[in-house]
């Protein structure tokens, strides 16, 4: 039972212009993507921490299915925490990928094989 799938939407995390201007050391076009409990920077020298710490906690509810008409699904971009800042964070969910509970889980009984190490994880 325990290495029953789930699945998990990866996320693309992409900087973007908003109405004002921009004052913190943010990049148009960066972005990062998270993929299952992994952000993976692969072309950003620097994201600034405050706006990183605003959206950390969105994303875990961003990579489940939500219902049509929950916000989570509709509303996909997050303004930096900065009142004075026009960056806006955009939330893009990907591809799907799968998980087991055994891959996932911290529970000494219910632990297998570490998703990371599996390559059935990399859909
Ligand atoms: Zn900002």
């Amino acid at each position: 039972m325990t290495d029953k799938p789930f699945k998990l939407f990866d996320l693309k995390v992409e900087v973007v212009a908003g109405e004002a201007p921009m004052v913190c050391h943010h990049v148009e076009g960066s972005y990062f993507l998270v993929e299952g409990e992994s952000l993976v920077f692969s072309d950003v020298i620097h994201f600034p921490m405050y706006p990183l710490a605003a959206i950390l906690p969105l994303l875990p509810a961003k990579q489940r299915v939500t219902d049509d008409h929950d916000w989570m699904s509709t509303d996909s971009e997050i303004a930096c925490p900065d009142p004075h800042c026009g960056a806006r964070f955009r939330i893009t969910r990907l591809g799907v990928r799968t998980f087991t509970h055994a891959g996932t889980t911290g529970l000494p009984h219910a632990r297998g094989r570490p998703h990371w190490k599996d390559k059935a994880a990399d859909d």
